[in-house]
């Protein structure tokens, strides 16, 4: 099995994936998900979860609303598609029957709206598989790219070794989502010190009127991610300079991209 899953390493980076993980379902049998949403809860004969990330790039990020974020987000799904549906026909080639879970397994924004708990989490499928931990932003916050990733999942009856989790908390506790979110959508639960979120505020927030058009701040202020140091954008103070003035957004800390010229 281990040569399996060096083969599914091997192919899954040839056809485009940033980073990959195999989580037991096992792994969900003391998690904080409803029990309705753990994979063999869902189908049956699942063993392992294979999680795979892509990364979205800091200074495109930066420029979030724009339409040059907006290309890249299209491009991401259909990649994370792609490379899903591509991962499980080359297990099901392998002789063991897999599927592919869309990136954004909730179907349409207007059910997020309506109840945020309708999907499988692909962010606690990657906690999972060793991709990172769960940040206070409650998104998946990984050593290379902080949480400027997006995420899909292959279920698989393959019994797959799970990769190590990480044991050390990746999110530092900075609290530079809670203070950048406009719509104040964090709060901590009294009863066990973690962080809460309203998603239904948050999925509900657009600045233009376009429930797609996240404003992503609790993203992009994010102090983690080695793509901080590749863009030289390692100071995040910036942010908390420009803090709600919107048009300050557009001259981006990464690599100074002016996205109001580049996207309008
Ligand atoms: S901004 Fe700070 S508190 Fe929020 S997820 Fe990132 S490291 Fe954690
Ligand atoms: S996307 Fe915007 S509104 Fe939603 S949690 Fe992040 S900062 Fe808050």
């Amino acid at each position: 099995m281990i040569m399996l899953q060096e083969k599914v390493i091997e192919y899954s980076k040839e056809i485009g994936a940033g980073l990959i993980g195999f989580a037991p379902v096992s792994r969900w049998y003391e998690a904080d998900v409803p029990p309705d949403f753990y994979p063999d809860a869902l189908w049956s004969d699942c063993k392992t979860v294979i999680s795979i990330s892509v990364p979205s790039l800091l200074p495109i990020v930066e420029t979030k609303i724009s339409h040059l974020y907006r290309s890249q987000y299209d491009i991401l799904n259909r990649r994370l598609d792609e490379i899903a549906y591509l991962i499980a026909l080359f297990l099901i080639g392998k002789g063991y029957a897999s599927l592919h879970v869309s990136r954004d397994g909730y179907g349409h924004q207007r059910m997020l709206r309506k109840n945020p708990c309708t999907a499988f989490s692909h962010v606690w499928a990657a906690y999972y598989a060793g991709l990172g931990t769960i940040g206070i932003n409650q998104t998946l916050i990984t050593k290379e790219y902080g949480p400027r990733h997006r995420l899909v999942s292959v279920f698989t009856t393959a019994e797959m070794q799970g990769s190590p989790m990480i044991v050390k908390n990746l999110c530092n506790r900075c609290g530079i989502c809670v203070r950048m979110c406009p719509e104040k959508v964090f709060s901590q639960n009294e009863k066990n010190g973690r962080n809460n979120m309203n998603k239904i505020k948050c999925a509900n927030q657009a600045f233009d009127g376009n429930p797609y058009n996240h404003c992503g701040f609790c993203i992009k202020t994010c102090p983690v991610g080695e793509d901080r140091k590749l863009y030289h954008a390692a100071k995040t103070q910036e942010y908390l300079a420009a803090h709600h003035d919107y048009t300050k957004w557009t001259m981006g800390i990464g690599g100074n991209l002016t996205g109001d010229r580049l996207s309008g």
